[in-house]
């Protein structure tokens, strides 16, 4: 099992969640339950911000990655924390308006936002837009003249650098449909453009190089690389950018194997090479974001579930079958995502049984997690599974008509629902 802070194992051998008992959440709630401890999340989120004080003199922000979890009581928990908000679509930013999150510290992403998502956006004054495009600049000259704002944006660049989860890439030409390429002259054209539009300000300068990332070397030679950007920038046209933002991807705990750098030490290391390279051209040090998603929730997230049966087929395998699956978490389904699973009342006792944990949904590639050690199980047993807070409720889908779980939060031994379970109702809403 992995060890954190927020789990235990009481004395009855259950396994305990932010001081709750997993097995009486289960009774409580019901099963699938998805279960986040607000300490760890809120202990995250000060660690972010708590590096960009201590390193990079507080000038800058680390902004939440809603599309990991987004949910109303989310949203206020990172406006308490100070943070910025990520919104990826219209919805993502009814959500956080729904929540009363200030609208100056939301950043509008996307690759194709809509006419009307831009409107949207304009309309509740989000603070910067990340623009992905040329055709988007157009809209948001149109819409923000429309309204007779002005729009401020950073460009959404590919600096060429590809981080896949052990190790980077600097390619020249990346394949990605996100952004603009540095390389081949489509970011400077970009630039100059965003320069000439009354109703478009540019401020600065986006990157995402991916997700999942235990190293810190490929943020340090992106940031490096839009720094040269920058300057380039300011020798040609005279601008200085102010604001440069890195993106998130920093990579979390999901089995033992895993080794994720702590997450205050991103911004040790990326913020001296940012003052380095900054003295080096005599330009003044960027405000810095930071855009941590999965970090901040996915270690804090356990889903609880209840066998149903055990299937032995003789010399192949165990299925272990349990009440939810690629509904709920479709993230093995999707990638073969690794995942720790254990039987929750049962935690006390060895992990020796190899199991493959299998949902109920009609495909058969819908498992959580294949040929994994987990306790004796049976049925009646509840099933825990670590670290899916990032990208399964959020991921999650009604195929075969699965109604969602619900959310419950946790804090110190006490539990609060923070997203209800759907009903048979709910699924038929929108049917005429
Ligand atoms: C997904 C995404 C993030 C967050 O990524 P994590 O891997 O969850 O930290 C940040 N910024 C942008 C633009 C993204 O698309």
């Amino acid at each position: 099992m992995i060890t954190s802070e927020s789990f235990g194992v009481n004395a009855e051998g259950h396994l305990t969640i932010g001081g709750c008992d997993s097995v009486k959440l289960a009774e409580t709630f019901g099963t699938p339950l998805y279960v986040m401890d607000e300490n760890v999340i809120r202990k995250v989120c000060r660690m972010y911000q708590g590096s960009l004080e201590k390193y990079y003199q507080g000038k800058g922000q680390a902004v939440y990655a809603s599309k990991a979890f987004s949910c109303k009581e989310m949203c206020r928990i990172v406006a308490e924390e100070g943070l910025g908000l990520d919104v990826v679509s219209g919805g993502e930013l009814y959500t956080a308006k729904a929540a009363g999150f200030p609208a100056e510290r939301v950043y509008f992403h996307g690759n194709n936002k809509t006419r009307d998502e831009i409107k949207f956006g304009l309309e509740f004054g989000v603070g910067h837009f990340v623009a992905d495009n040329l055709e988007e600049l157009e809209l948001l000259q149109e819409l923000a003249a429309e309204r007779n704002q002005t729009a401020k944006i950073l460009l959404r660049i590919k600096p060429g650098v590809d981080a896949h989860t052990h190790e980077f890439i600097r390619t020249g030409q990346i394949d990605s449909k996100f952004g603009f390429a540095l390389e081949n002259g489509e970011a400077k054209q970009a630039v100059q453009k965003a320069l000439q539009l009354p109703n478009v300000q540019l401020i600065g300068l986006h990157c995402h190089i991916g997700s999942q990332i235990f190293d810190v070397a490929p943020f340090v030679l992106a940031a490096e690389l839009l720094l040269d950007f920058m300057k380039e920038i300011r020798d040609e046209t005279g601008t200085l950018l102010k604001e440069l933002n890195l993106g998130g991807g920093y990579g979390i705990k999901y089995v033992k194997e895993d080794t994720p750098v702590p997450y205050d030490q991103y911004m040790q290391i990326v913020s001296e090479a940012i003052i380095k390279r900054c003295e080096a051209y005599q330009m003044e040090i960027p405000y810095v974001y930071m855009e941590p998603g999965r970090s901040i929730v996915g270690e804090a997230g356990v889903t609880l579930y209840e066998v149903g049966s055990v299937k032995t087929i003789p010399n192949i395998r165990t299925y272990v079958s349990v009440n939810g699956g690629m509904t709920d978490n479709p993230r093995y389904a999707l990638y073969h995502a690794p995942y720790t699973a254990l039987i929750a009342n049962k935690a006390a006792e060895p992990a020796d049984f190899c199991a493959t944990i299998a949902g109920k949904c009609c495909e058969s590639g819908d498992l959580i997690q294949e040929n994994t050690m987990i306790q004796k199980p049976q049925a009646g047993d509840i099933l825990a599974v670590l670290s899916t807070g990032a990208y399964n409720y959020s991921m999650a889908s009604n195929y075969n008509r699965n109604p969602k779980p619900a959310v419950v939060m946790v804090r110190d031994g006490e539990a609060r629902v923070i997203v209800r379970r759907e009903t048979y109702e709910d699924l038929i809403r929108c049917d005429v």
